[in-house]
């Protein structure tokens, strides 16, 4: 039986025996072949790892096993975040498994509403802020250093740990032959954490190449790509709508160190890979994990991929169903009386027109 991340990679993870761990069975997500986009990039083999079936629906379950399960250790009886979405629906939802208080602040209405109906009924203690994503993360390093309650956001270390274990996934799931990885960056936790990941599997002798990095920002929110904070970042894709990320530094380390880049995707192209991914693989992705597609896209019709037969693996950081607003249909969807014919009309006009759609 997979018991989440902590006892599958327990050689990675300080955790000693009889040492109590949170966990919600996170991990073992699909790595699935997306043959029909490959076709459309001839000459790469694109994969995709759907972190939307991580148990709350996005990665950062990874993060949060080990981040409460040692909070938990360490007599902690609350955790505290500044949360997109994602991050406060997982504390919570860690905090319930564990029996311990949670305190979200998220910026004012800038969440996905299925996020934070989440953290609602993990029974969170919300708290809207007027403010961004970066203004609640500084109130919120501030409280913790008061040491009341233990800060679950990515600056704690063992978020960062937790999440290295989708890397180690990735290598044991192709065996090892990763030629580039995508994701999306936002605070720029995941890409630091997968690029240490890949140097932990590398150095223990389990794979015998290191990935290229790939990292994408939205347009109005790519400090790192423009190399200075943005003030008010905007984007469709929430959960990278971040001016200031905290792991700045190590995301550049990780781009450099793998020869790698980190690039920008407008909106637009975000919302044409999410919906490729829907009706090309059939997999439905909040907007900001799209941006790993986007990216991989956009990189594709400039001619960066010189080399047939590479392994490019997409990170899909989280589940659509967590975001429907962005989605409606091309056309208003009309009622129609309940007759036959007319049913069998549209279908035959559907199926006459060689539309799939
Ligand atoms: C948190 C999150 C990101 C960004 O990850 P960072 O570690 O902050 O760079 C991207 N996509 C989704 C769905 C997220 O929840």
């Amino acid at each position: 039986m997979w018991n989440g991340i902590i006892s599958k990679y327990k050689d990675f993870y300080d955790i000693k025996d009889g040492e109590a761990i949170v966990s919600l069975n996170e991990g073992n997500t699909p790595l699935i072949v997306a043959e029909n986009l490959s076709k459309m990039l001839g000459g790469i083999k694109l994969y995709l790892k759907y972190e939307g079936l991580n148990t709350t629906g996005s990665f950062k379950d990874r993060g949060m096993t080990m981040a409460v399960s040692k909070a938990v250790q360490e007599g902690s009886k609350a955790i505290i975040c500044a949360s997109t979405g994602n991050t406060s629906a997982s504390a919570a939802a860690y905090a319930a498994k564990a029996g311990i208080k949670c305190f979200v602040l998220i910026p004012n209405n800038k969440i996905a509403l299925g996020k934070l109906a989440q953290a609602i009924l993990y029974g969170a203690v919300i708290i809207p802020v007027n403010g961004n994503f970066d203004d609640a993360l500084r109130i919120v390093r501030e409280i913790a250093e008061e040491g009341k309650v233990t800060l679950v956001n990515s600056v704690n270390p063992y978020r960062l740990l937790g999440q290295r274990s989708g890397a180690y996934e990735v290598c044991d799931q192709l065996e090892g032959k990763v030629d580039y990885l995508s994701i999306p960056v936002g605070n720029a936790g995941n890409i630091s954490a997968y690029w240490a990941g890949f140097k932990d599997y590398y150095k223990a002798g389990k794979i015998e190449q290191l990935p290229t990095m790939l990292g994408f920002q939205a347009e109005g929110a790519a400090p790192i790509v423009e190399n200075r904070v943005f003030e008010e970042p905007e984007t469709v894709a929430t959960a990278i709508r971040i001016g200031n990320p905290a792991s700045w530094d190590k995301a550049v380390a990780a781009r450099d160190e793998s020869k790698g880049l980190i690039d920008k995707v407008t909106d637009e192209e975000i919302l044409r890979a999410q919906k490729l991914l829907a009706s090309k693989e059939g997999i439905f992705v909040e907007p900001a994990s799209a941006a790993s597609v986007a990216g991989v896209i956009k990189l594709y019709g400039k001619g960066y991929f010189q080399q047939e037969d590479k392994n490019v693996v997409c990170v899909l950081t989280g589940n659509g169903l967590k975001d429907p607003s962005v989605v409606s249909p091309d056309e208003e969807l009309k009622v129609y009386s309940v007759k036959i014919d007319e049913i069998k009309a549209i279908i035959d006009k559907s199926l006459g027109s060689g539309q799939n759609g």
